[in-house]
């Protein structure tokens, strides 16, 4: 199928696509955002930045991604890094298989390719965690390779400058939107282009707005910007409902500690540590129970705030209980505000009832 028919776009609209690159990077060029990885754009941290963005907001990560290069600068600190370590770098930023996938990936990089990574597309691709986006960006911002790094950033601002109503989650319009990408790509400078691209996602082409066409370097040739639908698109089929659980979290103090214990390999939290959070939600004597029934003698149950949690496919809906005793011997380990704070990885689902957990500790002991 044709790029344009799989778009429903304007086959002269596509064509014209490589005309827009000189005006993309000539904007990037008086426009880009200073990034930390940016600075000095070593494969490593290009990978690394990529990985640390996906799903997250750069303001987010700006300082965690300068922690994390300052704890493991290269790919043999990361290949070697303890289970606990990394996590605890990577706490709260969520979606924790993007960090085991950056080690195993570090590992095969220090088994096949002397630690350092592949100056190529197809080989970048086979590693845990490299998706099309992130080899494309590795290898045009690191490499400067001819690929492209399209994602959802670039299917937005794409659809609006063709003005396509395609779906971009079927995958053959993702498929025709990189080919779009790959027309546009300039032979000296691919990593500026994919970079054009992003920046102009991130800071004028917004999402779920109305973008800022009047600063924009496509703004005559856009197609929505003319027929003033910019911010209906792009269009996206609706999600799945995620799947709602209910938890009840434990939050166990005995003489300024609290029980936490690792979760167990193969689920979405693996290796992190948590208050215990049994299925359902408990009232307050079945919580009483649950911490007896582990060993505990309860001196006092008190009732938290309620609260909720959205993984991709799941809700957690969340009642907490502050529970205090006496240290008792039970699976897990008991940890104080240090070790809270400076060692043990705890995921942001708790947020909630861990938030106030150091001074809670402090003023126990
Ligand atoms: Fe996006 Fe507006 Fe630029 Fe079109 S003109 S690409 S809608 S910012």
């Amino acid at each position: 199928m044709r790029i344009s028919e799989a778009l429903s776009a304007d086959p002269r609209a596509v064509e014209g696509l490589p005309r827009l690159t000189p005006l993309l990077l000539r904007w990037y060029r008086d426009n880009a955002r200073d990034l930390p990885w940016r600075r000095d754009p070593t494969p490593y941290r290009v990978w690394v930045s990529e990985i640390i963005l996906q799903q997250t907001r750069v303001e987010a990560v700006r300082e965690r991604y300068i922690q994390f290069l300052g704890a493991l600068p290269d790919v043999s600190s990361l290949a070697e890094a303890p289970q606990d370590v990394l996590l605890k770098l990577w706490e709260g930023m969520g979606y924790y298989s993007r960090v085991r996938n950056l080690q195993k990936a570090a590992r095969i990089l220090c088994r096949d390719y002397g630690g350092e990574l592949p100056a190529d597309y197809e080989a970048l691709r086979k590693l845990p965690g490299l998706g099309e986006y992130t080899a494309g960006a590795v290898a045009s911002i690191a490499f400067g390779l001819p690929c492209p790094a399209a994602d959802g950033n670039v299917y937005r601002v794409l659809s609006r400058i063709l003005c396509s109503r395609a779906d971009i989650t079927q995958t053959a319009v993702k498929k025709a939107f990189r080919e779009c990408a790959v027309s546009m790509l300039p032979g000296d400078c691919p990593g500026d282009f994919n970079q054009a691209l992003m920046d102009l996602g991130a800071t004028v082409c917004l999402p779920n707005r109305e973008p800022l066409c009047g600063e924009c370097p496509v703004g005559e040739q856009c197609l929505a910007r003319r027929e003033g639908c910019a911010a209906a698109l792009p269009v996206k089929a609706a999600k799945k409902p995620r799947r709602v659980e209910e938890r009840t979290v434990l939050i166990i103090l005995g003489r300024g500690e609290v029980l936490l214990r690792q979760i167990e390999e193969g689920g979405l939290l693996a290796g992190l540590y948590a208050p215990p959070h049994p299925l359902g939600c408990l009232d307050r004597d079945e919580a009483r129970c649950a911490v007896e029934d582990m060993g505990g003698d309860c001196r006092e149950v008190l009732p938290l705030r309620e609260a909720k949690h959205l993984f991709t496919h799941v809700e957690w809906r969340m009642r907490g209980y502050l529970v205090r005793c006496e240290p008792f011997e039970a699976p897990g380990v008991w940890a104080d505000a240090e070790a809270l704070t400076g060692r043990y990885a705890v995921p942001s689902a708790f947020r909630a009832f861990t938030r106030e957990l150091p001074g809670w500790l402090t003023g126990e002991k």
